[in-house]
Order: structure tokens, then C-alpha cells, then sequence
């Protein structure tokens, strides 16, 4: 069962379908697949769902970015204006670049913490959790 949670967790984080490995998660640029095009397990599920990617990507810009900015202005090594400008500018961009890996995160740690619904789906059940 560990084997099959950190299996799901590396295939998502790397771009590739958590149950069969297919890669290629995202129809565009910003868009998952609805389903896997080859064995269709759900990238995207009911309203909501992708909202668990969005602390991630928040987690992502505020550690990677505003923190070490603090960090630097506290140093001293910015003025407060140069460190809000490239804070604030950071803090916007950020975001739109890390947004797909937060999703492949988001997805493989999904799948990784509910193995079973990846079973339950194989087998083409109704009784997913979600209705
Ligand atoms: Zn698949």
C-alpha cells in the first residue's frame, strides 16, 4: 500500500496519470485532462475539488518568494520600497508559474492519500466518496 501511495505521488508530481503512469496531465497550459485519456481515472472532479492545489501554490510563493524577500529586507540588503516592489511583483507572478506543479502536487497527493479511489474507479464502481 506505501508502495502504491508514493507510486501515485511521484507519477503525479511528475506530470503522469497516478494509476497507469500515461504521461501528460494537462490538456493546455492551465488545464487538466478530465479524465485520463488512457485508463480514466478523474484528474478534475466535482466543483471545488482543485481548490486543494491553491494553499500549495500559496505555500509555494510565500516560502519561495516573500520569505526570502523578508528575509533580505530584514538583512538589510533591500530598501523597504525595493523589497515591497519585488515582493508584490513576485507574489503576483509567482503564482501563474508554479500553478501546473501545484496541480501535478495536488493530483498525486490526492491519489496518494486515497489509494482506494483509484481502485474503486478501476473497477468502474459508483461508490466513490464523492457521490
Ligand atoms: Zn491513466
Amino acid at each position: 500500500m506505501e508502495h502504491q501511495r508514493m507510486e501515485a505521488f511521484r507519477r503525479g508530481v511528475g506530470n503522469r496519470c497516478p494509476r497507469c503512469g500515461r504521461e501528460g496531465l494537462f490538456v493546455t497550459a492551465y488545464r487538466l485532462h478530465r479524465d485520463c485519456p488512457d485508463c480514466g481515472l478523474p484528474l478534475e472532479h466535482e466543483d471545488g475539488w482543485a481548490l486543494g492545489a491553491i494553499p500549495l501554490n500559496y505555500s509555494l510563493t510565500c516560502l519561495g518568494w516573500v520569505l526570502p524577500v523578508s528575509i533580505i529586507f530584514i538583512l538589510g540588503g533591500f530598501s523597504l520600497k525595493t523589497a515591497a516592489i519585488i515582493g508584490g511583483l513576485g507574489a503576483v507572478v509567482l503564482p501563474f508559474l508554479t500553478y501546473r506543479y501545484s496541480k501535478k502536487v495536488w493530483v498525486g497527493l490526492y491519489y496518494a492519500i486515497l489509494p482506494r479511489e483509484m481502485r474503486v474507479r478501476a473497477e468502474g464502481e459508483k461508490g466513490d466518496i464523492h457521490g
